[in-house]
């Protein structure tokens, strides 16, 4: 998808936390998939919870849906023989491409010892599966790393370790993407790098969101949030045209495409497509 010549437009998603919703989802990957993305992902739950309707997703994706899915996998809390069955499954349902990563440490679930990083996981799954494989990265680097210099080595570590591209956290500051871009060049890697924006459309994903991601909030952005605090129609279109002009500075900047941080909303990925279809250079239909 990335050599086609054309920026990679995908869409994230995450399973329900119980198999009840499960038809709620899939009526919205219906409408994501109206919008023919490149490719649409699926979380993994955190602490391995939900495999399975990973899982289940992906497959529907690909066989019901027509769309590539990019299924994520953890392994700092699952067995080497847990990771295996996964992959099995995966391989069963002809998925084709992993997003490896370490996963986040989870209070109530003791981490395992077979995987203690996203490089180990990949390694495993090249030595024994044919998936494409992408890693994750962080324009403001990994909260566990010291310095960025360490967090820049473990991306070469993940492209020696087999991945193809990597795809970014969520971020604010349009310019910590291209700082990224800078220190990865110098290290030597040299792997499509796709951004991840998260159209923020509620005041309560503000601190939810900030507080996992560590992203810093420029100020523009915050301006934008105490300017419509009391005006909830207002934050959801300002918050459209803002992940709008990042995503749009992003592919002028050369960035490979886009990843849009969906959070199952429908509505906001159309509205953002529709704001960026010219850049990403598909015809108006
Ligand atoms: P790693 O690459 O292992 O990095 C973690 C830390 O360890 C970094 O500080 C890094 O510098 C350091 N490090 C890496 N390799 C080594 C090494 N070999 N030796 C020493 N230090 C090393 N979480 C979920 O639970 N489910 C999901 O579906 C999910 N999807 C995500 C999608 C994207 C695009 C992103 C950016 C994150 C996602 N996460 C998800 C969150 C992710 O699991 C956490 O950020 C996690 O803390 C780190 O995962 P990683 O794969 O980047 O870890």
């Amino acid at each position: 998808m990335f050599e086609q010549g054309r920026p990679v437009f995908s869409l994230e998603v995450f399973p329900p936390k119980k198999d009840g919703s499960l038809d709620k989802v899939k009526t919205t990957l219906g409408e994501l998939a109206s919008l023919q993305p490149d490719y649409i992902s699926v979380t993994y739950g955190a602490g391995g919870t939900a495999a399975g309707l990973s899982c289940e997703l992906s497959a529907y994706l690909k066989q019901q849906l027509g769309v590539e899915p990019l299924a994520h996998l953890t392994c700092i809390n699952s067995s080497r023989s847990q990771v295996e069955q996964v992959l099995g499954r995966m391989r069963e349902e002809q998925i084709e491409n992993v997003l490896a990563l370490r996963g986040d440490r989870v209070p109530d679930v003791p981490p395992q010892k077979d995987f203690q990083h996203a490089d180990e996981l990949m390694r495993f799954i090249r030595q024994n599966y044919d998936f494409s494989l992408a890693g994750a990265c962080y324009p403001e680097g990994h909260p566990d790393s010291a310095d960025l210099q360490e967090d820049t080595q473990s991306l070469r570590l993940k492209q020696e370790a087999g991945a193809e591209y990597l795809v970014t956290q969520l971020f604010f500051d349009t310019d910590t993407y291209f700082h990224l871009l800078d220190r990865t060049a110098a290290a030597g890697v040299d792997l499509p790098i796709q951004p991840g924006i998260m159209p923020i459309v509620r005041l309560n994903q503000i601190q939810r969101t900030v507080a996992l991601s560590s992203a810093s909030l420029p100020a523009a952005f915050s301006k934008m949030i105490s300017r419509y605090e009391q005006d909830p129609d207002g934050l959801y279109k300002a918050g459209i045209q803002y992940a709008v002009s990042q995503c749009l500075a992003l592919l002028a900047g050369g960035a490979p495409g886009v990843h849009i941080y969906t959070m199952n909303n429908a509505d906001v990925a159309k509205q953002v497509y529709a704001g960026i279809r010219t850049a990403l250079g598909r015809e108006e239909k």
